[in-house]
This record gives structure tokens, sequence and C-alpha cells, in this order.
């Protein structure tokens, strides 16, 4: 198989009233960049909207276009692992489908790889449109607090918008977790990786799909995935409850050697409510590492596909693709336990 030069990765939930605008402008750009050789990849995340009938109506016309549908909505980082692991080309373009991100950069993201010999050329935010105060001011306090407590070098700033060589992508794609930050997943992978700062615009239409609820799940999926000093924070609390105990032991012993009486109720209740709610902080950290444990022993397929529309030449290493024959193509994970290796 020969692999086209440039692969254009975007995962979709919902976006119909952006899809028309992003394959004329992702065309466009491509089209600058490298002539005729390119795909552009998108991935239909279980929209409830008519994403994919635009989709397949876009494939019709443009033996470039790739559509492919997810049997569900299997969230943002499983939508674009599903467009990686499916993709074939040389270079690879991740780039989200509301337009936030200018495909226009590609030619000047391009540059940059080559002029610099990286093999990862990732975006940084230098300003950011249309957003609420709220996502920035928690944006950046999260990612500074990740950078803090882990020891994999996660650039600030920093979305998934990138573009990335065949050899960085394969070195992503041989990580099997279903917990995916992709963003730290790609800088754990290392070779050179640059920066190349842009400014993001806003939305070209539709709202965000990050509601605050998925915001905590990604950021704890990043936590927990990257770092493990919660998993310390009991110990550190523990050791300074200890010194906080010996104080009070000691002023106990001198009320008593003293005569003098020693408040019951209040301190008593301190103690205990400052304690359960300590004690129930510490469980429920090691209960977010317990419940990805599990999650991962089940080794379940990362997405499945249902249906595609166009010409699909990547292969389903991490999930299942059901082909039209309706033969299916089994990962290798599952391969490797059936046979007992
Ligand atoms: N997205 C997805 N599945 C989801 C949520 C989002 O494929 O469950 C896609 C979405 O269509 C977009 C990208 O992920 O292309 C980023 O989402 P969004 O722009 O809503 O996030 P924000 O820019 O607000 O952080
Ligand atoms: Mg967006």
């Amino acid at each position: 198989m020969k692999r086209p030069k440039l692969s254009v990765v975007v995962p979709c939930y919902n976006e119909e009233a952006c899809l028309e605008l992003l394959h004329g402008r992702i065309s466009a750009a491509a089209h600058a960049a490298v002539g005729e050789d390119y795909e552009i990849v998108l991935i239909n995340d279980g929209s409830r909207d008519a994403s994919w009938k635009v989709m397949q109506r876009l494939s019709e016309a443009d033996p470039r276009l790739v559509a492919i549908n997810l049997s569900r909505n299997h969230g943002h980082q499983l939508a674009l692992t599903a467009g990686l692991d499916l993709c074939s080309g040389e270079e690879i373009l991740i780039i989200d489908a509301d337009l936030q991100d200018p495909p226009e950069l590609l030619t000047d993201m391009r540059a940059a790889m080559k002029s610099q010999g990286a093999d990862v050329v990732y975006a940084v935010r230098r300003k950011r449109d249309g957003e609420t105060i709220f996502k920035k001011l928690t944006a950046a306090f999260f990612y500074r607090m990740l950078d803090r407590i882990t020891d994999t070098p996660i650039p600030l700033d920093t979305g998934d918008f990138r573009l990335m060589t065949r050899r960085a992508l394969d070195a992503f794609l041989s990580l099997p977790e279903q917990a995916r930050f992709i963003r730290g997943m790609v800088a754990w992978v290392g070779f050179k990786q640059v920066p190349f700062p842009y400014d993001r615009h806003e939305r070209h239409a539709g709202e965000s799909k990050y509601p605050l609820g998925k915001m905590i799940r990604f950021a704890l999926d990043a936590i927990t995935g990257f770092s493990t000093a919660p998993l310390r924070f009991a110990s550190h609390v523990g050791l300074l409850l200890t010194g906080a105990s010996a104080l009070l032991v000691l002023y106990i012993l001198i009320g008593w050697l003293f005569g003098a009486a020693i408040p019951g109720w209040t301190s008593l209740m301190l103690v205990v409510v400052v304690l359960g709610a300590v004690q129930m902080f510490v469980l429920g950290m090691i209960g977010e590492y317990l419940g990805r444990l599990y999650v991962e022993s089940k080794r379940r397929p990362l997405y499945l596909v249902a249906d595609v529309a166009g010409p699909v030449r990547g292969h389903a290493s991490l999930g299942y693709r059901f082909e039209d024959s309706g033969e299916v193509s089994v990962s290798p994970q599952t391969v490797r336990s059936e046979t007992g290796q």
C-alpha cells in the first residue's frame, strides 16, 4: 500500500453545521501543502444530528474523504484514537471539527517540522477567542498543576491540534490504554517535539461539546494517567496528622498534670470530622485509580466502527472494524490472547 503524504484526522460530535466549511478549508489547505496526495479522515462519534449524513454526502463527491461512523458516542479522545488508528498518511494533522484551529496553518507547521527536523509540531494557544473566563482559568490552572505533578513534560496550553510523522504516530498507537489523554501520550512518546504558537479562534457554529462533567473526567484521566502523586498524598497527610496528634497528646498530658479541665465535645467532634473527611477523600482518590485499573483489566477494544464511507486504508489495531462483507478484523490483543501467547 502506498501511503498518502498527509492524513488530516478530525473527530466530530454533532458538528453538522461545521462539516461543509471544514471540508472545504481542509481540502484547500491540504492541496496547498501536498497537492493531491492526501486523505481527510472524519470520525462521526455517535452524533445525534445529521453529521453522518453530511459526511456520506461529502464522501460521495470527494474520493479523498474517508468517513468513519462509530457505533456510538465513544468520547473525543477515543474518537480521535479511531481516526489515528485508521488513517494511513506519512504525516498526520490532528484538528478539531469546529474550526477553532485554522487548517491554513498546515503549511507553516510543515515548514517548522522540516526546518527543525521534528517529529511532532504541537500548536500552543497564545489566545483563546470566544471561550469563557471560567474555561480559560481552569485550563490555565490545570495544565500548570499537571506539569508539577507529572514526570512527563506535557506542554502547557496545548490541545490536540498538531502535526506528527508516521513514526511518532506508530509509537503513539503502541500505547494500548483505555483512559487516553492524547496530548500527554504523544508527549510521552518523545522524539523531537517543537511548539508552534497560534491564536485560537471562536467556534464556527454550535457549542462546546465539553460540559463541566466531561472536563472533570478528562482532567482526572490526565492526572491518573500521568502521575501517582495523589496516591502519595495519603502518606503526607498521615504524617501531618501524626504530628498533630502528638501535640494533642502533649496538651492532654499537661492538662492532666495540672488538673485543668479539658473541654470534651468540641475537640472530639473536630477530630472525628477532620479524620472522617480526610479518610473519605483519600479513599476516593484511591478509588479513581482502582476504577481505572478495573476498566483497563477488561481489555475491551477502544472503539467500534459501524460503517465507513470512502477508502479506509489503516488497520483497526486498537478497535474493531466491521467490514462490509460482515467479517470482523480482530485487534492484535485479542488474537494474542486467543492463541494463548
Ligand atoms: N468531540 C467528539 N466527541 C465528543 C465530544 C467532542 O468527537 O464526545 C469532538 C468535537 O466534535 C470537536 C472536538 O472533539 O471536533 C473538540 O470538542 P469541542 O470543540 O466541543 O471542545 P472545546 O474546543 O470546547 O474544548
Ligand atoms: Mg472546540
